[in-house]
């Protein structure tokens, strides 16, 4: 292989240098033609001259042209030199009048067209050129013989020229087969080395293809099992049928189902031994017919540990069924008997006046309420996961279930003196399908954490449609809802675990806070329930938005249009804060009164005084931290005898009896509900439109 290519190398060189060479040999003809025509001819003839000149200006084209073209081109343009020189030599015998010359011209010629046929006679050309030259040597003049000795050089060098083209042709031909060869070697290798049996078969069965690793799959030796026709005991019965078939039905229809796809077989080993193993058959076209090469791997332990992976997936399975099951029944077992410790709290709670004893009794309430919650938790938790829950699907009030929330968070924010605000957007319908009860218990979820991990500030809650969400089907909608707080945040990389079940945002969270990291799991699973998603936005020590959109049906009650008795009343609206005035502000525009804002006791006292525009209720909003400018304010605004509205949380609620006695007290986190029955209740006189005001303090 090694001496072959540099043997390849040195030819190729030669040729290249032939090729060099064969061009310069051709101007020096031209040249000598040249010379000849300035030194004394034997008789100038000017057809002689052009047919000279055109011999050397080809023969220069043609060494040009074997760096070009394909052989068969320079087998014409060598015939086209040749019928060139016939001319030459006739115009020759037409100047001289000579015709014994034309004898020797023609052997020449014959000679020249003779080695553009076959490459190594360029040798005989040289001959007769050398036979002609020394017949005319005998009794010619030397001009003549000069003559005669160009022409044997130009005939030679054409014949050079093309066997050197015949050469290089020759030398593509053997580097074609080489790489052929190097192909096919490459390929033996890669066969030799797969990793799956790789079988080539014949349409009658016959072993024509077997590599190492079919001789380990079958036990068969490629030596024993080639050119035997034995393909179909490579396979189990049932597929044997099957690989007859298909082949039958390829060679009929060029198709088959068992040709040029991975399918599954039994393959049968040389003892007998059946075995699981993937394979794909690849037919190949040979002349005008076709072998198959089959690619085969023995899947065997893929399939056990496919199998066990099953068991052990179903054995996982059980387990926790069993485990939701245990949960789901201790769960029920211990609520029973934690509700007798309830109605038995309540029970010794009304039966005693002891403040010692009603505190201890309220703190063992309050230990199992939380218990209660938990257990609650848990069992939802087991019950989703085990794929028992169902949701209902009921007609709902969005604004109920907000106010429901409202109701039971109330107390908690009064307790950490947080502004806790919920919203519902007004352009929701009234009626809308779906499991109210769980929507409640995710806003419960979302806005119970918001309290727990805010000190101050506010937890704003929210209910609202998204005009971006194209419905096609006017039947649903997508519910958005959106719980904020001024919170403690969550780093980035703790987002992304809090909604997996028993997670915390970070070990100290249950020392600081207790929890049991199941609350945001429920919500992520409830929420997808209902076709939803929820995540998180947070700073940490900023805050956070849980948001989360569900799909929910839209009701077809129209509620009927009631007249409103408060439309159109000026509501002098005291809040400092902002959040809060500007929910107070849309809530009573929602009950159709004219909002006008004061931010301060002073700047509503100052407004009173002016009394432009004239009010029709002032409704003050008590913050729950430090209500004492408004409480201290409140007297003279109630002596102008204006209805007073006050918002206040329980605590504030009793500091108020001492005092001024509004008109309506309304309790904390607003309703607008509560607040569309407080102005509806007003007295009013014809009322003038007037757009929101703003006055500074
Ligand atoms: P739990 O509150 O019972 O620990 P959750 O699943 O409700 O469990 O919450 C998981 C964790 O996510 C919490 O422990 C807390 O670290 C973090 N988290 C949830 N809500 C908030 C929030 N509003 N602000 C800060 N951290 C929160």
């Amino acid at each position: 292989m090694e001496a072959t290519g540099t043997r390849r190398r040195v030819a190729e060189h030669a040729v290249a240098s032939l090729e060099v060479v064969l061009p310069c040999v051709s101007g020096i003809y031209g040249a000598l033609v040249l010379l000849y025509l300035v030194a004394p001819p034997l008789t100038p003839a000017w057809p002689y001259v052009v047919s000279s000149f055109a011999g050397a200006v080809a023969q220069l084209v043609l060494a040009w042209c074997v760096h070009r073209v394909p052989i068969r081109f320079i087998h014409i343009i060598g015939l086209l030199g040749a019928l060139v020189g016939v001319a030459h030599a006739l115009c020759f015998v037409a100047g001289t009048g000579d015709p014994s010359q034309t004898v020797v011209l023609v052997m020449v010629l014959l000679g020249s067209a003779f080695g553009m046929l076959v490459y190594w006679t360029a040798l005989v050309t040289v001959g007769t050129g050398l036979l002609a030259w020394a017949i005319l040597a005998w009794d010619f003049p030397a001009p003549a013989l000069a003559h005669w000795g160009v022409n044997l050089v130009g005939a030679a060098t054409l014949a050079m020229v093309i066997s050197t083209a015949r050469i290089r042709a020759l030398w593509r031909q053997i580097a074609l087969d080489e790489e052929l060869r190097a192909s096919e070697e490459r390929h033996r290798q890669v066969v030799d080395t797969a990793l799956d049996a790789v079988i080539t078969v014949d349409t009658d069965n016959v072993i024509l293809g077997w590599n190492p690793e079919a001789e380990r799959v079958f036990g068969w030796r490629r030596d024993e099992i080639l050119h035997q026709p034995l393909a179909l005991s490579l396979l189990a019965p049932g597929d044997r049928t099957n690989y007859a078939h298909g082949v039958r039905d390829f060679l009929a229809t060029g198709e088959s189902p068992f040709f040029n796809r991975l399918i599954e077989v039994t393959a049968v080993t040389r003892e007998g031994c059946e075995f699981a193993a993937e394979m794909t058959m690849v037919p190949i076209r040979r002349g005008d017919t076709f072998v198959f090469t089959g690619f085969l791997r023995d899947i065997t332990s893929r399939k056990r540990a496919a199998d066990e992976l099953r068991l052990a997936k179903d054995a996982a399975e059980e387990g926790a069924q069993v485990k939701a099951d245990f949960l789901a029944t201790m769960s029920h077992e211990i609520r029973t008997p934690l509700n007798g410790i309830f109605g038995m709290t309540e029970l010794a709670l009304d039966t005693t006046d002891d403040d010692e004893r009603r505190e201890f009794l309220l703190r063992a309430r309050a230990c199992a309420s939380s218990l209660m919650s938990i257990l609650n938790d848990v069992l939802d938790f087991s019950r989703i996961d085990a794929g028992h829950l169902d949701l209902e699907r009921i007609e709902f009030d969005p604004r109920d279930v907000v106010d429901g929330v409202l109701d039971t968070l109330g107390l908690e924010a009064e307790r950490k003196t947080l502004e806790l605000i919920g919203r519902v957007d007004e352009r929701l319908p009234t009626t809308l399908i779906g499991d109210p009860g769980r929507l409640r218990q995710i806003l419960i979820n979302l806005g119970a954490n918001a309290l727990k991990f805010t000190e101050r500030g506010e937890v704003v809650m929210r209910l609202s449609l998204d005009s971006a969400d194209e419905e096609s089907d006017p039947s649903s909608m997508v519910l958005h809802g959106h719980v904020r707080d001024t919170g403690i945040g969550i780093n980035p990389e703790q987002q992304g675990r809090i909604f997996e079940s028993f997670t915390q945002a970070d070990s100290s969270t249950t020392r600081r806070f207790g929890g049991t990291g199941l609350g945001l799991a429920i919500s992520q699973r409830l929420v997808a329930l209902m076709h939803g998603t929820i995540g998180v936005q947070s700073t940490p020590g900023c805050g956070s938005t849980f948001s989360f959109a569900v799909r929910v049906g839209v009701g077809n009650t129209a509620m009927p249009m009631l007249p409103n008795p408060a439309a159109g009343l000026r509501i002098l609206v005291v809040s400092r804060n902002a959040t809060g005035a500007a929910h107070l502000e849309r809530s009573v525009r929602e009950c159709g009164c004219v909002p006008i804002l004061a931010p301060t006791p002073a700047s509503a006292a100052l407004l009173l005084r002016r009394n432009t525009p004239p009010f029709d209720a002032i409704l003050v909003d008590l913050p729950a931290g430090n209500p004492t400018p408004e409480l201290g304010s409140l007297d003279p605004l109630e002596r102008r005898g204006i209805p007073l509205i006050v918002l206040a949380s329980s605590g504030v609620r009793s500091r108020l009896q001492h005092g001024v006695r509004p008109t309506t007290v309304l309790a904390k986190p607003l309703k607008t509900r509560a607040l569309s029955a407080a102005l509806a209740a007003l007295p009013h006189e014809a009322p003038q439109r007037l757009d929101t005001m703003r006055i500074g303090a």
